[in-house]
């Protein structure tokens, strides 16, 4: 053999060596990560929380000042998914049924976040109902396999943050002086929510529009119980600039809904009578849109399958929200660019947010560029932050 051939085969021989060792290197690290992630699980664990509302919240047939909140954290590997269920009482959870709910879950049996559908498969047959305890674990478990995979959730199901909707902001039924100040406060968005279905309903809109001529989306909440009254009532409210009319008449009430829907120059969208996915094909021609929240239907992967399917049923889209922390409205933000109107301002109407998340600018909702549906828990000194971190 002479000397280049000798170099050759001897280089041959540690190149070789190299690549065998390297080989050898990459299957023992995967045999030990695979070895490991066997003994890895979901952790589950949960804080029961009350929100304290800005102003008390008049609604046609409630009112109230808090909002029952449960904040959850699903924790696998060093991540952390943050998950919240919001109980706003016309729904019927609450604290105790979201902890019941939560405490009869066994998460720990998964050693895999990324088998999201079988985790969910899980969660939603172990008990009827509990959509907002089941929306916690959904938007945790997307937080978490989001933020394991260093990506904002948007950016996973390929939508564009640029094409997210302006947001509207709701206005309550009050009296005409807090009613201006509430629309003063409203300066940075670009479309005010107005709840109506009372008595003074013409006058609430005659004092929005004494201090501003923005684009107003009306919210009967099921106030209007006669369709002729109800029409000529939107016909006035579209010459003043209403755009939208929600839930006008009793969730029940389909014959009216139909047609009112058929006759009105404005889109009559469904909220109450929207739930999820399963109350869709009933709704089609009835409204011409849907309200989507998380709390009705369960989470963000039910909701990203509403969206499609209403779309292909010819019906629009608003995700919406309740009063919530800015993890369930960051979270509904996260699926914003398929609707053609959001509402997710219930984080602006709460005075403890615990969170730090989905930022409103200049009225558009904007996603934040982090891994996850966008949220950090703030640095409090309250029990819930302890929590949080
Ligand atoms: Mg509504």
């Amino acid at each position: 053999m002479n000397r280049r051939d000798f170099l050759r085969s001897t280089g041959m021989v540690a190149g070789a060596l190299l690549i065998s060792n390297s080989v050898q290197s990459f299957e023992s690290k995967l045999k030990y990560k695979t070895m490991r992630n066997k003994y890895l699980k979901l952790q589950l664990s949960f804080m029961p929380y009350t929100l304290q509302l800005r102003h008390v919240f008049n609604l046609a047939k409630s009112s109230r000042t808090t909002t029952p909140v449960v904040l959850i954290k699903i924790e696998y590997d060093g991540f952390c998914g943050f998950g919240e269920a919001s109980m706003p009482p016309y729904l019927g959870e609450s604290h105790e049924s979201v902890i019941k709910f939560l405490q009869q879950l066994n998460l720990a049996q998964f050693s895999d976040p990324f088998l999201i559908h079988d985790i969910l498969d899980y969660v939603e047959n172990s008990m009827n109902g509990n959509y907002a305890a089941k929306a916690a674990i959904d938007i945790a478990i997307n937080d978490l396999t989001a933020k394991i995979a260093g990506l904002p959730l948007h950016k996973i199901w390929g939508l564009n943050p640029a094409k997210t909707p302006n947001t509207s902001f709701t206005i309550g039924i009050d009296a005409p002086d807090v009613v201006k100040l509430k629309v003063i406060e409203a300066e940075p968005y670009r479309i005010l929510k107005v709840k109506l279905g009372r008595e003074n309903d013409k006058e609430m809109i005659e004092t929005i529009r004494s201090v501003t001529d923005k684009p107003i989306c009306v919210d009967i909440n099921q106030g209007w119980t006669d369709r002729l009254m109800a029409l000529e009532m939107i016909h006035w409210l579209k010459e003043k600039g209403v755009v939208i009319i929600e839930q006008p008449m009793l969730k029940t009430n389909f014959d009216d809904t139909a047609w009112l829907t058929q006759h009105s120059p404005l889109p009559i969208i469904a909220d109450e009578a929207f739930h999820n996915i399963s109350d869709l094909e009933r709704l089609k021609g009835i409204y011409s849109g849907i309200n989507i929240k998380l709390m009705k239907c369960g989470g963000l992967t039910s909701a990203r399958e509403i969206c499609y399917l209403a779309r292909s049923y010819g019906m629009k889209v608003m995700i919406g929200c309740m009063t919530e922390t800015s993890c369930a409205v960051s979270a509904a933000a996260q699926l914003s660019p398929l609707s053609d109107w959001a509402d997710l301002d219930g984080n602006l109407l709460i005075t403890n947010d615990p969170f730090d998340g989905m930022k409103i600018i200049e009225g558009k909702v904007t996603l934040p560029k982090q891994a996850g549906i966008g949220v950090v828990p703030l640095k409090l000194k309250t029990e819930i932050a302890k929590f949080l971190y």
